[in-house]
C-alpha cells in the first residue's frame, strides 16, 4: 500500500508467506536495509526499511529505480498438473513473459482443484527474480467448454495438439505471427492429452489453430515453455 512517501508491506493472506515475513524473518533485514521495491503499479522503488516486523514492515523510499512499463506477453491457458511441475511451469512461465496465465480444467486432468493463492505467490516470487515490474494476471479456474464458449471468434487460441501430423509447427506459426507483434493466447493440455470430444470442440472453434512442437510427445510443461520460448525468441519481448 502506497502513501505519498511510505509503502507499507503487509502479510495479507497468511503472515507466515508475507513480504514482511520475508524481508524480517528470511533476509533478516532490520531498519536502515535497502530494499528494493515494485507492485505491479508504480514502477520500481529503492528504499529503507523504517520498521520491520513479521506482519508488517514499512519502507521510506527514496528514489525511483524504473518507471511504470506496460509489459504485454502471451496469454497461456494450461490444464493443471501436479504441484512441483505446476510450480515449475508457472515460475517459468512468469520469467518467459507470460502476461496472463488461465488454468483450464479438461477430461483428462489429474488435477481439479488449483491453489490459486499459492501459484500467485510463487507468480510473485518470479517477477521479483527475474526483475519484472508487474505480475501476470491469474484467472479462476475455467472448464474448456465454458473458456472456448466465451473466447472470441476474432481472437487467435493457439492450441498445442499432440500426435496430429497434420498441423502447423509451432516454429513456422509464431514466425508468421511475430511480425503482427501482437502476443497470442496460448493453450496446452493436460498430460493425459485432450479427449476425442475436447479436440473435437477445439477444431470447431473459429478462434482455434492447433499447432505442433515436433515429432516428440512432450511433458504438459515442457509444450507450455517450448510455445512460450518460441514466442520471446522471434518476439523478443
Ligand atoms: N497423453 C497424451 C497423448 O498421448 O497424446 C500426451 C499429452 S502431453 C504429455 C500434454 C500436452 O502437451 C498435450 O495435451 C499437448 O497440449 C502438449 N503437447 C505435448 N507434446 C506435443 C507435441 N509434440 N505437439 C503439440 N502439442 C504437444
Amino acid at each position: 500500500l502506497y502513501t505519498t512517501q511510505t509503502l507499507v508491506a503487509e502479510a495479507v493472506v497468511d503472515p507466515g508467506t508475507g513480504p514482511a515475513h520475508y524481508l524480517v524473518s528470511v533476509l533478516r533485514l532490520g531498519p536502515g536495509a535497502e530494499v528494493v521495491l515494485f507492485n505491479g503499479r508504480d514502477g520500481e522503488w529503492r528504499g529503507r526499511l523504517v520498521e520491520a516486523t513479521r506482519k508488517r514492515a514499512t519502507v521510506r523510499l527514496d528514489a525511483r529505480t524504473r518507471a511504470p512499463a506496460a509489459e504485454p506477453g502471451p496469454h497461456l491457458v494450461f490444464a493443471p498438473i501436479k504441484k512441483a511441475r505446476l510450480d515449475f511451469l508457472v515460475e517459468k512461465a512468469v520469467e518467459l513473459g507470460a502476461a496472463r496465465l488461465t488454468p483450464v480444467l479438461t477430461r483428462h486432468g489429474v488435477v481439479d482443484k488449483v491453489k490459486t493463492e499459492r501459484l500467485a505467490a510463487t507468480m510473485t516470487e518470479a517477477a521479483e527474480q527475474c526483475e519484472r515490474l508487474t505480475v501476470p494476471q491469474l484467472d479462476a479456474p475455467v472448464r474448456l467448454a465454458a473458456l472456448l464458449g466465451a473466447w472470441p471468434a476474432d481472437t487467435p487460441l493457439y492450441a498445442a495438439i499432440a500426435r496430429d501430423q497434420n498441423v502447423a509447427p509451432w516454429s513456422r506459426v509464431v514466425a508468421e505471427i511475430a511480425a503482427g507483434g501482437t502476443p497470442p493466447a496460448l493453450l496446452v493440455g493436460p498430460e493425459g492429452g485432450f479427449s476425442a470430444e475436447e479436440v473435437t470442440l477445439l477444431n470447431a472453434h473459429a478462434a482455434v489453430r492447433p499447432v505442433a512442437l515436433g515429432p516428440r510427445i512432450l511433458r504438459a510443461e515442457t509444450a507450455a515453455l517450448t510455445l512460450l520460448a518460441q514466442w520471446q525468441a522471434v518476439a523478443g519481448s
